[in-house]
């Protein structure tokens, strides 16, 4: 049976009590509109810990003005359905009053890693991540914490904020988990229509395309970055934003693959932003 808890301070008194038994805990922050990606973070964190806090919460300060708030996709109802399948102990569900204060004046900032990539289009938006992330690990104190390597950039972001600010949680990455025909799953994908999300396909596709010249031996960064924008060029409804490969540690620009990178893309499809990547290993 998966309880809902609504109030902050209630979630933070529940899970100490069972963390004083000697439990351990892991938690699974999320958005909602759960997909199959979210289960298999929520499946590795039931595996791992004795209990399993998911989050929901679709946090508003890591939204910007233009950005798609107010439409986020919500389902709740079958969202708990999910999360009482895979035996979730305890879904925290937060009004966003309750998370912020009117007057709040603290946030946490990550100032290297977030500032390409998509923290170039998306101003605030990993200082509204690491802010609420750091807000649920304060509240839950898991052992242990569950991110999509899907947010690559986010994933290395917090990684960062928790080795800088020593907080005592070990972040476990998950695979991307994608569509039988190689669309990485998204809540966001419920915007695409079937033009749009035939388009969309051309971002795996892509990566894909790289990824073979890359095992033929191609180490060139410039040609590896065209030969995923000549794949994406194939359908005028897919407008890159950016196209990156970058050292998978430090996210620093490079000119020749030495060791392992990333390969990062985001790309405009109508009015649908969708992400992706890869990492291409020597
Ligand atoms: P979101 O609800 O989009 O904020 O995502 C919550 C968590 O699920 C994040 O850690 C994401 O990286 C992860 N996630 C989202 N989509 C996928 C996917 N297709 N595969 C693996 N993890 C994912």
């Amino acid at each position: 049976m998966t309880v809902v808890v609504k109030d902050p301070r209630a979630l933070y008194l529940k899970v100490r009590e069972e963390r004083m038994k000697g439990r351990e805990v892991g938690l699974v922050p999320t958005m909602g509109f759960l997909h199959e990606g979210h289960r298999s973070l929520v499946k590795k964190c039931r595996e791992e810990n004795d209990l399993a806090v998911v989050s929901i919460f679709v946090n508003p300060i890591q939204f910007g003005p233009s950005e798609d708030l107010d439409c986020y996709p919500r389902d709740l109802e079958s969202d708990l359905a999910l999360l009482e399948e895979e035996g979730v102990d305890i879904l925290f569900h937060p009004e966003p009053e309750a998370m912020y204060r009117q007057d709040r004046s603290v946030f946490v900032d990550e100032t290297v890693l977030s500032r390409d990539l998509c923290g170039a289009s998306r101003p605030g938006h990993f200082r509204g991540v690491c802010t609420v992330v750091l807000k649920l690990f304060n509240l839950v104190g898991p052992n242990r914490a569950y991110f999509g390597q899907k947010d690559y950039q986010q994933l290395k972001v917090i990684q960062r904020m928790v080795r800088d600010l020593d907080v005592p949680v070990e972040i476990r990455p998950c695979p991307i988990v994608r569509e039988a025909d190689g669309l990485a799953k998204s809540s966001r994908n419920a915007y695409l229509s079937a033009e749009e999300r035939e388009a969309g396909l051309l971002l795996s596709a892509s990566l894909a395309a790289a990824q073979l010249i890359f095992a033929d031996g191609e180490r060139n960064v410039a040609r590896l970055k065209g030969e995923v924008e000549s794949v994406l060029g194939r359908n005028r409804l897919a407008d890159p934003e950016y196209v990156e490969i970058r050292d998978a540690e430090t996210l620093e620009t490079l000119e020749k693959i030495e060791g392992t990178a990333l390969l990062a893309l985001a790309v405009r499809v109508g009015r649908t932003r969708l992400i992706d990547n890869c990492l291409l290993e020597v």
